[in-house]
């Protein structure tokens, strides 16, 4: 079973209510069975809500408590990443899920690279890093 980012299929799940439909990614998955997923959502955020980003580090340091995820609104909102990835980490085991195409850049899906505020780093998303620990196969989209 394969995972893939919700807003990469068109649902208007992004901070700005917004989607990035990726028609190549959809036309290959045709015939497939996929998961839709947007880990923030399964957080308890709001959509639309405010742009956000891990302030250290990446999503393992997160997950270990050594950084946060703050919003432009000046929120904390690591708790709610953190749910995310474990309610998406429940869809893995359900469906025995092996492979996952993340949106990337993210700071929850973003897979090799993430943002730090306005700068770009290297680094997984807090979702993307607990699906790795769980040995699920990556591939940024
Ligand atoms: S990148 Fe991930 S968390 Fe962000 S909107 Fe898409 S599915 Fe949701």
């Amino acid at each position: 079973m394969i995972l893939v980012s919700a807003c990469l299929l068109g649902i208007n799940c992004r901070f700005d209510g917004q989607s990035r439909t990726n028609e190549a990614l959809l036309s290959s998955l045709k015939g497939a069975y996929y998961i839709p997923v947007c880990p923030e959502q399964l957080g308890g955020l709001p959509t639309p809500r405010s742009r956000a980003w891990i302030t250290a580090g990446d999503g393992d340091d997160v997950l270990a408590g050594r950084a946060s995820v703050i919003n432009e609104a000046g929120g904390d909102v690591t708790a709610q990443f953190i749910k995310g990835a474990l309610e998406t980490e429940k869809l893995v085991a359900l469906f025995n899920v092996k492979k996952a195409y993340l949106k990337g850049k993210s700071p929850s899906c973003g897979v090799g690279k993430i943002y730090h505020g306005k700068d770009l780093v290297t680094g997984n998303g807090v979702c993307a890093a607990l699906l790795l620990r769980k040995n699920v196969e990556l591939v940024s989209v």
